[in-house]
């Protein structure tokens, strides 16, 4: 059974905008929610939209060190001397009038009186225990935080699907929120699949090679809107492939598998897919990554990463991350790119989009510039390790030469 969108002809290379597209198209995102603490909330998806309780700031206060005046006692181009009548300390504000003639010391984010309106930072006046003389250059109306000028209540405060930053916990703590709705955490299972495979600890018999793919998806998967279950190294045995996925899926909001989706007689991913829930199976026409099968296993959404480590992690950047964020109830972020200079010269055929990997670098003048890094093939995995960004040639590009211009997306979300 293939699911009932259209699938791209299995021969016809798919780009990455059609394959998200269709993911998007054909899966829905969570749609239970939780209350978490702020102490708890870093990296959750907000589930509904937040509006201000609060105007923030919440009173008219000050940005300096210095003194309050009444803006009306300001005679332009002359100099003003105001009687000192009190201070006004962060947290404990001025009790009393400002009368005409006076002001008051204050400090940052000290409440300003209600009758004053500027603050004289204590650089440019003359002060004594009685008095303050303003300069006759003074300016009014200065160095005063505005009620509301960062948020006014009611205004949103963060929208339904954001991804909850640093700068956001500090703004919902600023309004006094305590809590908030986050849609449930994804549940996502991640296997490796292939007779070759040993996980690490174990000695190596001939033809073994260690599981590389699962602790570099579990890597990648480290995320507080994620949680995560190992389900191990499946053989490839199209019966225990089954007797795993099967149950697996009834638990499971996503499974990620790796190895297996290619045409080798050893290669049953795609059959127990179809088998047992629905597949489409693209050959994406991107360089590292091979074919990729997406499919859904009951409610359970299914992505099959060919088997070669350059390519899982490729395919996982490239299509399932911005995937799983969609899933999570979030916006799947456009990657960033940057023009820059390449260093040398990158031959490549026309035909897929190449994500070569490079090292970004700012030269003396602080200019930037980039280098491939490295072997390119999909198997090697020192070159995945050194980079911080891909070089990303079009897919119509046969090469660059060197110091020509060439997008390059910076590494982000990764250790
Ligand atoms: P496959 O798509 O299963 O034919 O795998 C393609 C290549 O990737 C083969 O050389 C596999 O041995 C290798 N490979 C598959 N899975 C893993 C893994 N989990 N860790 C390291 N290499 C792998
Ligand atoms: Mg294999």
């Amino acid at each position: 059974m293939t699911l009932d969108t259209c699938t791209p002809d299995a021969k016809q290379l798919l780009d990455i905008n059609a394959a998200l597209a269709s993911i998007c198209q054909t899966t829905a995102c969570i749609n239970t929610s939780e209350t978490v603490k702020l102490s708890e909330a870093l990296g959750r998806i907000v589930s509904a939209e937040i509006l201000a309780p609060l105007d923030l700031p919440i009173a008219r206060n000050s940005a300096m060190d210095g003194y309050a005046f009444r803006s009306a006692d300001v005679i332009a181009g002359e100099p003003t001397t105001l009687k000192l009548v009190g201070t006004s300390w962060a947290g404990q504000p001025f009790v009393g009038a400002v009368n005409a003639g006076e002001c008051v010391r204050i400090f940052t984010g000290a409440v300003l009186p209600p009758e004053t309106d500027s603050v004289a930072i204590q650089e440019e006046v003359a002060a004594s225990a009685q008095q303050v003389q303003l300069p006759a250059q003074i300016e009014v109306h200065k160095n005063v935080r505005e009620i509301g000028e960062d948020l006014r209540q009611g205004q949103r405060l963060l929208s339904q699907g954001k991804c909850l930053n640093a700068a956001d916990l500090g703004l919902l703590a600023a309004s006094g929120i305590q809590q908030l709705p986050v849609y449930r955490r994804l549940h996502i299972g991640f296997s490796s699949t292939g007779d070759e495979l040993i996980p690490v600890g174990q000695p190596l018999a001939p033809g073994q090679i260690y599981d590389s793919n699962r602790y570099m998806l579990q890597a990648l998967l480290q995320n507080p809107a994620y949680q995560v279950t190992d389900l191990g190294i499946i053989p490839d045995n199209p019966e225990q492939l089954r007797n795993t996925l099967l149950p697996a899926a009834q638990q499971l909001d996503v499974i990620i598998s790796t190895g297996g989706v290619s045409v080798g007689a050893a290669d049953h991913v795609k059959d127990i897919l179809t088998e047992i829930g629905s597949m489409h199976f693209w050959k994406l026409a991107i360089k590292p990554g091979k074919p990729l099968a997406f499919g859904k296993i009951q409610d359970c959404v299914f992505f099959g990463l060919p088997g070669n480590p350059a390519a899982v992690l490729t395919t996982y950047q490239q299509i399932v991350s911005p995937a799983l964020q969609h899933l999570s109830g979030s916006q799947p972020a456009k990657p960033l790119r940057l023009a820059m200079r390449c260093t040398q010269a990158i031959k490549k055929s026309p035909g897929r989009q190449e994500f070569i990997r490079g090292l970004l670098l700012q030269d003396a003048e602080g200019e930037l510039q980039v280098a491939p890094i490295g072997m390119r093939g999909s198997h090697i995995m020192s070159s995945s390790s050194l980079a911080n960004c891909y070089i990303v040639l079009a897919a119509d590009s046969s090469g660059v030469q060197q110091n020509d211009m060439v997008w390059v997306e910076p590494f982000s979300n990764r250790l």
